[in-house]
């Protein structure tokens, strides 16, 4: 098995690398990513100003400690796109990473939103638009685009996690239609990105793996763990992947 989407401690994962690599060693995947956020442009994120000099010790030390052990291990980010889908990477950076996740984690919206009006189709509509946007931008990976969706505007002081991933759901089903994610798909097939199998949520919903399929998208296998409990914990995915045939990323190993 493996896990292409895995952070560690130099974003806001819980662990350093070398526990992620031991770990990953000891249950016996194959390969997994090393995903870390990487995002100037995100206000939300501990390690916002990180700077490339950082970013590509962390690399180092990865692929040092890496040498050798049971797993192979892959260095990449996690990053959010603009509105276009332009990726906010330098090219230097672009060209070290083995894997580039581009995840919607905020979208460019700046009308006033009601608190708690989770359903507002305006939001949905700017969030569907940059999605598409992103699907036929650069990167390898779109990240999450059915879980952990950006309803942070609209307030999140009264909900749960369980709570949450129920709005998530249900956001997805109704504004999410037959129409939208036929025009992502052809825009991955195009563009030759690979749509993520997120196990953390269990996203996209089943019609949408199987209609992605149909059209030739290729998928890509995280967990998206920041805790150890669900690092490699993708079952999931791979139970979609022979229920519906899908074919499945590989990254590609850069040189530094
Ligand atoms: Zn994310
Ligand atoms: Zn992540």
């Amino acid at each position: 098995m493996v896990d292409y989407h895995i952070h560690t401690n130099f974003s806001d994962g819980e662990v350093d690398y070398k526990t992620v690599i031991d770990l990953a060693a000891k249950k016996g995947l194959e390969a997994i990513a090393i995903t870390d956020h990487f995002d100037k442009n995100d206000s939300n994120l501990r390690n916002q100003f990180a700077t490339e000099e950082e970013l590509l010790k962390h690399f180092s030390n990865i692929k040092e400690y890496a040498a050798g052990k049971p797993v192979k291990v892959f260095c990449g980010v996690e990053t959010c796109t603009d509105f276009d889908g332009r990726l906010n990477l330098s090219e230097r950076i672009q060209k070290i990473c083995d894997v580039i996740i581009t995840s919607p984690h905020y979208v460019e919206y700046d009308a006033h939103v009601e608190q708690e009006d989770y359903f507002n189709k305006a939001y949905w509509d700017a969030y569907k638009q940059k999605l598409l946007h992103m699907a036929a931008g650069k990167g390898d990976v779109l990240g999450h685009p059915e879980g952990y969706l950006p309803i942070g505007k609209f307030g999140t002081g009264n909900t749960t996690y369980e709570s949450r991933q129920k709005i998530c759901r249900e956001i997805c089903e109704r504004f999410f239609d037959r129409d939208f994610i036929d025009e992502l798909g052809n825009r991955l097939v195009k563009s030759q990105k690979s749509y993520e199998l997120h196990c953390a949520t269990f996203t996209p919903r089943e019609t949408v793996i199987s209609r992605l399929a149909e059209k030739g998208v290729t998928f890509s296998i995280g967990s998206d763990a920041h805790a150890m409990n669900i690092l490699g914990e993708t079952e999931w995915a791979y139970k979609m992947v022979r229920k519906y045939n899908l074919i499945l990323y590989q990254p590609e190993e850069k040189t530094m």
